[in-house]
């Protein structure tokens, strides 16, 4: 094999090296952040159950309460689809009406403050 061929195999070698690399970094990447997120899932989940033991026991309400409150917020958006849609949908700025981008407390484009709450989430 002439020298250029050998170069050009050791370059495609190395670039399959780095590419297998790569792709185990990547996997190995996806389940930490996957086991992050069931670990967060499941911490959530206890908290939420703490609040509502502690609101039955001590507020009064009931089950039957509990259903009717999530599917009302549920159908806010006119869809019965088990999710809240005003937490998932891009959030829009209350003053110029674009997209505020994920993470960013103002609008990029006029500076307005995005709206806070108490369960505004970076999306
Ligand atoms: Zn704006």
């Amino acid at each position: 094999m002439s020298g250029l061929g050998q170069h050009i195999e050791y370059a495609q070698n190395f670039i399959a090296q780095v590419d297998a690399q790569h792709a185990r970094d990547v996997a190995r990447e996806s389940a930490m952040s996957s086991d992050k997120t069931r670990k967060n899932t499941e911490r959530l989940y206890l908290v939420v159950q703490a609040m509502w033991e502690l609101l039955k026991d001590k507020a009064g309400l009931t089950d039957a309460d509990l259903d009717a409150k999530v599917q009302e917020i549920d159908m806010r958006d006119g869809r019965l689809d088990g999710q809240d849609s005003t937490q998932t949908d891009p959030m829009k700025c209350r003053q110029c009406g674009r997209t505020i981008l994920s993470g960013q407390t103002q609008c990029s484009w006029c500076g307005a403050q995005a709206e806070g709450g108490p369960f505004t989430h970076a999306r």
